[in-house]
């Protein structure tokens, strides 16, 4: 497989494989096209892990930096999340993202928002200030008004990037059908651990390019697009929705570690069973309560980074 990062493979699996905490992988997306120039990912996810480290060191929780990683990856335009995510076949943002925090299990999950700038932060709310889990569509906006989380209107988030692309998706439907255009994806996710082995894990998304509108993946899934444990592990996925539901994909990884693997090792035996049982193409990011991290993918590309204490700045790969 290329490889084009900061460092090379195997200084990464070292730096992966080193344990104590705090320590963070964030992911851009394991859909990043292999014709795409590499800078604005390296730059964005490097950026993302270096302020969820930032969190960490002025004694924010693993989920407070997971989350403040997840929002500046949400805020840059070249990540299928937040600003400039991809748009649904009614040329809308339509979003969902989800947050885990491993010590106490509380998670939040919001599906098909469409006036919510961050809506990992508005899943931070239904997990801390709500009894649910997941909330969707009209109620989950109401209830970021009711938080006082700004309406922003829909065509705010919608980048020119993301237009061109949905105006050459909607020719191509015309001829080839709708369904067979609504491959192409993308996602962000943070992970992160805390000195004291605390994990926790969230990811966003704007979902498959052209999806329907209502169509609603993994992301915000607890178990397929985020899980986070502290007996386990914290994981977020990417890749096809459809398929990664069918195998949990966050859980299955997780669960792994709790059986000794270590999270490289999860991390592949996880993307393995998604092409194997689901025949699905994605990635997952993992970190694990004792500081070790992992990442794997079967597609072409993911865009990732990872930073540990100690170290000055974030590597990213593409
Ligand atoms: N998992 C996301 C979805 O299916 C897309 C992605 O991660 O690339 O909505």
């Amino acid at each position: 497989m290329a490889y084009a990062g900061d460092v090379t493979q195997t200084e990464f699996d070292r730096l992966l494989d080193q344990r104590g905490g705090p320590a963070l992988v964030v992911h851009g997306g394991a859909g990043t096209r292999v014709d795409a120039d590499p800078a604005p990912y390296f730059e964005g996810t490097r950026r993302a892990a270096e302020a969820g480290l930032r969190v960490l060191a002025q004694g924010g929780s693993a989920l407070d930096a997971a989350v403040a990683a997840a929002v500046f990856l949400e805020n840059d335009p070249n990540f299928n999340a937040g600003t400039g995510a991809a748009l649904t076949s009614a040329g809308e943002v339509e979003l969902d993202a989800s947050c885990m925090d491993g010590t106490t299990l509380r998670a939040g999950g919001v599906a098909c928002v469409k006036t919510v700038k961050n809506p990992v932060l508005l899943a931070r709310r239904v997990c801390d200030d709500t009894p649910h889990v997941l909330m969707c569509a009209t109620g989950a906006e109401a209830f970021a008004r009711e938080c006082g989380i700004p309406e922003v209107p829909n065509a705010l988030m919608v980048t020119q990037r993301q237009l061109e692309r949905w105006r050459e998706l909607h020719a191509l439907a015309q001829v080839e059908g709708a369904d067979s255009v609504r491959k192409k994806i993308g996602t962000i996710g943070a992970v992160a651990v805390d000195a004291r082995g605390g994990v926790a894990a969230c990811t966003s998304t704007g979902g498959t390019m052209y999806k329907r509108p209502g169509r609603v993946g993994d992301t915000p899934i607890i178990g397929a697009g985020t899980y986070a444990d502290d007996h386990e592990a914290a994981a977020s996925s990417t890749g096809l929705g459809e398929a990664i539901l069918k195998v949990t994909l966050a859980r299955a990884a997780c669960v792994r570690v709790r059986e000794g693997a270590s999270p490289r090792e999860a991390a592949a035996f996880a993307v393995g069973l998604l092409r194997e049982r689901a025949q699905g193409e994605g990635g997952v990011i993992i970190a694990g309560p004792d500081g070790r991290l992992g990442w794997a993918y079967n597609t072409p590309r993911m865009s990732r980074a990872m930073i540990r204490a100690g170290m000055s700045k974030a590597l990213a790969a593409v």
